[in-house]
């Protein structure tokens, strides 16, 4: 999109075309501030900021990828107020979706990295191979990795979406063929932000983007480059099922009465306990669910290196963190109900001293 056109950009008129109501902008503003772990009362300073914006351009390179965070960005059947706010990016480059083909692609690319350097924001999808001088993924005539050092080193910062392009994901996986790595490992001066997960949650995509125009700096992020409103908490202590796990009722078998009852999945493979993200409370296609709440368990794939970790995807953990060592998988629940047992008895004793106390005391009256 040419200059002129971006400062023409008024985000009202886009919102009106698009039969979006003032009420669906502001509860999505409310729903972004509450995503970034912000007070209530950012709320008002969300949508000033966002109907004010100027758009930020953004090239959307594909490295070794399976596309499918650009089809997590893409998939929604019907126009989100979300959606509208990746609309006031200036997407000048993404190879799967722009009109443009061939030299006259790599020509906006390379227009952009000259014309607005330290001023684009990149996002790079996909691993970045390293051996033998990174042959094993070429794009018009260049490596991924010439090509990432070229725009994500001259780039404001840098979104690394999915894991591939946070870790290296599965073409880094044990013996990694091709030397595959993130893009913060492959351009170490690159400012980078990374949002793993097999695939990227566009919800968080779009609140990084939002907390930009707000706050005009991109989130704190955790040790692994992850922002912490969104890793910040651990998927088994916002899980569903949670209070299953608590009171030692494990599904054992697929189909069995717990799996239909909605059980924890531990003793399945569910990999919540080791891992970060906020999958259950933002949820995917439009929040209607996630892996575990649809019944299989937690791959770990926002993880770094799960797939070397994390697999078989469906042996359960060793132990889990927050619990003794012994506690392996096979005593956990067996130690959880237990104490639950303890607990109820211990509360029917107190009841019942109680009740005694009460009826010593009516006695005298
Ligand atoms: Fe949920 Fe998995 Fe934790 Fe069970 S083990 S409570 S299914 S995250």
């Amino acid at each position: 999109m040419a200059k002129d056109q971006r400062e023409e950009f008024d985000f009202s008129r886009l919102l009106k075309q698009k039969g979006v109501s003032r009420r669906d902008f502001l509860k999505f503003c409310t729903g972004v501030t509450a995503a970034l772990a912000l007070p209530a009362s950012f709320v008002p300073k969300v949508a000033e900021a966002l109907e004010g914006a100027k758009r930020p351009t953004l090239v959307w390179m594909e490295f070794q990828d399976c596309a499918g965070d650009t089809e997590a960005l893409l998939r929604a059947a019907n126009p989100t107020v979300a959606e509208l706010i990746l609309d006031i990016l200036s997407v000048d480059y993404h190879e799967t979706v722009m009109a443009a083909a061939g030299f006259q692609a790599e020509e906006a690319l390379a227009k952009v990295v000259k014309e607005e350097k330290g001023k684009y924001i990149a996002i790079v999808e996909g691993s970045i191979p390293l051996k033998d001088n990174g042959v094993y993924c070429c794009v018009a005539g260049k490596s991924a990795l010439q090509s990432a050092r070229e725009v994500c080193g001259n780039a404001l910062a840098t979104i690394a979406v999915g894991t591939c392009a946070s870790y290296g994901g599965l073409p880094a996986a044990k013996p990694n063929p091709t030397g595959a790595v993130g893009v913060k490992e492959a351009v170490p001066s690159a400012t980078v932000i990374n949002l793993p997960g097999c695939p990227v949650n566009a919800d968080n995509l779009t609140a990084i983007v939002v907390h930009y125009l707000v706050f005009n700096k991109l989130p704190a992020t955790d040790n692994y480059g992850r922002p912490m409103f969104a890793y910040g908490k651990r998927i088994h202590d916002n899980c569903e099922r949670r209070p299953h796990f608590d009171a030692g009722q494990y599904v054992e078998r697929w189909g069995d009465e717990a799996h239909v009852q909605g059980h924890c999945l531990y003793k399945m493979g569910c990999k919540g306990p080791e891992s970060y993200h906020n999958c259950p409370t933002q949820r995917f296609n439009e929040k209607t669910s996630w892996p575990v709440g649809s019944g299989h368990g937690c791959a770990g794939c926002s993880q770094p290196q799960f797939w070397d970790t994390m697999m078989p995807m469906y042996n359960r953990l060793p132990k889990v963190p927050g619990f003794d060592i012994e506690h392996t998988a096979n005593t956990i629940g067996i130690g959880v109900a237990v104490g639950t047992a303890a607990a109820f008895a211990g509360h029917a004793v107190i009841s019942s001293f109680r009740g005694k106390d009460k009826d010593k005391k009516e006695d005298s009256q």
